[in-house]
């Protein structure tokens, strides 16, 4: 039943899947990175001992829970998946904890929303690789001492800034994540295309790369967006499918989607141009603040669109000219 939203969310899962870099060869960009994982890995199996833990921060798409994946499959360990929402008590990471296998990577993805109790428990767990549980009640409470079998822990976040100190102070190494250049774009969507069983000319995709808004995981769905419009239509997947679909899906000609546009538009009309703070800007376009600023306003910055300073958020002369509007004080300086 392709109209299920459910079986289509599968299938897209199920794409993303297929798609997925299994090594660090196959990795696309990302080159500080990737040497800071090669060598702390080397390192790990030349010792003989579990590689330390490591923090992967970036916005959404970029490739984290990829690289915990190929951190488990480089050192051939068993992976567990979890998540900061999954994990609303101490005893829910207890029971994760507990049950792993000796060398297990852990990975726990949007970190920064995990139970502040569990966040205690897990300082011990990835320092000594011991937790303490607590057993009875009340006054006959006391505390039994567990040890766990060595892992890595392997922790996601749109932003490091959201976690504590202690946290991040206990991870080995934390590595940022960058926005991908568009022919590190063209690189992951030339492997992506016969994965999909689809033959695509070179400049449809250079188009798509360019689109991507500096993102794989967008890359991608763009991607089989265009397939669907060739499919659909009969017709090859060239740059008039692109053109066509890229369109359809409101994606604008340098990437922005709607909730971009929005906030920008918000920005300038509304507030002049800023200065905005997030608070403000978050409830007038009806989003969190936490996805406004790890979400919306990173590629907006990178792009030149956005500054934030101090006394809030400003648009700068080329966000003004993109979105064909003059700064209302222009002709006074
Ligand atoms: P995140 O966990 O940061 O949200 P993912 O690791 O889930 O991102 O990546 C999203 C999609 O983008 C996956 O399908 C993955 O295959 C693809 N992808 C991400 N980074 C790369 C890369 N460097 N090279 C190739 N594909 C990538």
């Amino acid at each position: 039943d392709l109209t299920n939203p459910i079986i289509l969310g599968d299938a897209e899962l199920a794409y993303e899947g297929a798609l997925r870099p299994q090594s660090l060869a196959e990795f696309v960009g990302q080159e500080k990175v990737r040497g800071q994982l090669q060598l702390l890995l080397t390192a790990a199996t030349m010792q003989q001992r579990t590689p330390d833990h490591i923090l992967l921060a970036g916005p959404p798409g970029l490739g984290k829970t990829t690289l915990a994946m190929i951190v488990a499959y480089e050192g051939s360990r068993p992976l567990r998946m979890s998540s900061g929402p999954a994990i609303q008590h101490a005893g829910d990471l207890a029971a994760v904890l507990s049950s792993l296998m000796p060398g297990e990577v852990l990975f726990i993805d949007e970190i920064h929303r995990m139970a502040r109790s569990a966040e205690e428990m897990l300082y011990l767990a990835m320092e000594d690789f011991r937790i303490d549980i607590m057993v009875g009640k009340g006054a006959g409470a006391t505390s039994v001492p567990l040890e766990l079998a060595p892992f890595t822990l392997v922790g996601a976040t749109t932003r490091a800034g959201l976690l504590p100190n202690p946290l991040r102070d206990r991870f080995g190494f934390t590595a940022h994540l960058e926005f991908y250049a568009e022919h590190e774009l063209e690189q992951v969507l030339t492997r992506a295309a016969p994965l999909l069983g689809l033959s695509i000319e070179k400049r449809a995709l250079a188009e798509i790369a360019g689109r991507s808004r500096g993102t794989p995981r967008i890359a991608n769905r763009l991607l089989r967006r265009v397939r669907d419009y060739a499919l659909v239509h009969g017709g090859e997947a060239n740059l008039e499918a692109v053109h066509a679909a890229l369109e359809l899906y409101d994606v604008d000609p340098i990437g922005l989607d709607r909730l971009d546009r929005e906030v920008m538009k918000i920005i300038l009309t509304r507030f002049g141009g800023g200065p905005v703070g997030l608070n403000t800007l978050a409830v007038s376009v009806g989003e969190e603040a936490e996805t406004v600023e790890a979400v919306v306003e990173p590629f907006l910055v990178r792009i030149g669109f956005l500054t934030r300073t101090p006394r809030g958020r400003v648009a700068t002369p080329s966000a003004w000219s993109h979105f064909g509007l003059s700064h209302p004080q222009a002709g006074l300086t």
